[in-house]
């Protein structure tokens, strides 16, 4: 096994999954880490700063969000949901990253709607 730190897709690692093949695996990985602790230490920090501001991002977009629909009438509401159905529905036959989210602020956006009253089924 060989770690080339310059060009992490030209280290070696004899297992099967990156054997002969350009691909970085856990093995070189694990061995870059145990290497550089420093990195590891560094990596995990960059990460978890960046897990926060994602946090904080999508707050921020809830919060505009529920600033939107609240800024609504009922008839546009009535039109921005249907919208978002159809949208989700489309969503579902392809598998996609985002559908999770978008399926679950469109249940956040009716439950909260539904909890003020402004919506009835
Ligand atoms: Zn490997």
């Amino acid at each position: 096994m060989m770690i080339d730190t310059e060009h992490p897709k030209k280290s070696k690692c004899n297992c099967p999954h990156a054997d002969g093949k350009k691909i970085v695996c856990k093995h070189k990985i694990a061995l870059f880490f145990t290497a550089f602790p420093k990195e590891a230490d560094n990596y995990i920090t960059e990460f978890e700063e960046y897990e926060r501001e994602e946090e904080d991002r999508e707050q921020e977009r809830y919060d505009q969000i529920v600033k939107y629909v609240e800024s609504l009438s009922k008839e546009e509401l009535r039109m921005a949901l249907i919208n978002g159905l159809v949208e989700a529905d489309e969503s579902f036959s392809m598998p996609d990253k985002k559908l999770g989210s978008k399926v679950q602020i469109l249940s956040l956006f009716s439950a909260d709607l539904y909890r003020k009253g402004n919506w009835k089924i």
